[in-house]
């Protein structure tokens, strides 16, 4: 299949994605094991975090050091004295991948990030579901390109999510990848196994399934459920964190991802990381991404989407349905 997979673009950051995820999955193991540690040390999300941008901002910024990157972390923090160990166990994972770094490598590619929405820039989610990385859930690390506020590249790499739902228990580890115009991709989490993806078929809102943040904070589910209600959808909904909804959606599994904005934090708006490798996942595998008012993601107005209010996406066809229901 040709899909420019080996424009530099697609080869740099894929690259990039398979060694931010394979160093994310090793600060898993190590740092917390299979337990979840949601209310005690945040510190593994944290070194994963900075490991992750650090590796994905080298790679990016050695191959395209006229591009910018804009992605969530700086280094300020971790150049605290008192932050020193953490500091310390962020460089020795990093030079796991990228051998002979120095902390003081590691700060300066963490700090190649900025906010600068230029005509060509890259937008970086290191490790996007803290939350999930923290129970042993779903996350994701999440990079795209964004050329003239339109996404043209997508890749997100989820470590802990199943390759196929026909085996949940079965491998893990999966790479989307999506170039505008050329289609959907799934890959394992070394960028093999490749196969082309695309969105469910399901025309009849009774047989569709429905994925949503597992925060409340995040979305509102009790909005979510209702319209579920009025659209005769019975199916339990599929909870799970990070930009992971947008690949599973793609391939097929569930139909709509809901994300009416949530009562708890009223206008809040959503980050441009946290959406922008997803969308164009969902749509290059057929599926349409709008706001929960079903205007289009602006991805070019600053770090936070200030046009948009939640996220609505679906296989196309219950699009119009869905968004007629939401008006209700
Ligand atoms: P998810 O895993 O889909 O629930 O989304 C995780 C992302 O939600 C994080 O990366 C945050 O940037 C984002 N987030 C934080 N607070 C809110 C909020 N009040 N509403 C929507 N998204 C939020
Ligand atoms: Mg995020």
């Amino acid at each position: 299949m040709d899909m420019g997979q080996n424009s530099p673009e697609v080869v740099t950051a894929i690259q990039a994605a398979i060694k931010a995820s394979a160093l994310c999955r090793r600060i898993r193991m190590d740092l917390v094991g299979g337990e979840s540690i949601l209310k005690s040390d945040r510190s593994p999300v944290s070194i994963a975090d900075y490991g992750s941008q650090a590796i994905i901002c080298k790679l990016i910024r050695e191959r395209f050091p006229n591009d910018a990157i804009v992605a969530e972390e700086d280094s300020k923090e971790l150049r605290r004295p008192d932050h020193s160990k953490i500091l310390e166990q962020v460089t020795t994972y990093v030079n796991a991948f990228i051998p002979t770094s120095s902390s003081k490598e590691v700060c300066s590619w963490i700090d190649f990030s900025s906010d600068a929405i230029t005509d060509r820039f890259w937008a970086l989610d290191p490790i996007d579901g803290t939350k999930g990385f923290l129970r042993g859930d779903q996350y994701a690390i999440a990079l795209a390109l964004i050329e003239n506020g339109v996404v043209t590249l997508g890749i997100l790499a989820c470590p802990n999510l199943y390759v196929d739902i026909d085996h949940p228990f079965g491998e893990k580890g999966c790479l989307f990848v999506a170039l505008k115009g050329k289609g959907s991709i799934q890959m394992d989490s070394h960028g093999g196994s490749q196969r082309a993806i695309s969105v469910s078929k399901v025309k009849n809102p009774s047989e569709a399934t429905i994925t949503e943040s597992v925060e409340a904070d995040h979305a509102d589910h009790l909005t979510h459920r209702r319209l579920a209600e009025r659209l005769n959808i019975s199916r339990p909904s599929v909870r799970m964190d990070s930009q992971a909804k947008y690949g599973i959606l793609a391939r097929g599994e569930v139909t709509l991802y809901l994300r009416v904005p949530s009562p708890a934090e009223p206008g809040y708006k959503e980050n441009i990381w946290d959406h922008a490798a997803g969308s164009i996942i969902a749509e290059e595998a057929g599926g349409k991404v709008t706001d929960v008012l079903g205007r289009p993601l602006d991805f070019s107005s600053g770090i936070k989407m200030i046009k948009n209010d939640g996220i609505l996406v679906s296989n196309g066809i219950l699009h119009d349905m869905v968004l007629k229901a939401l008006e209700m």
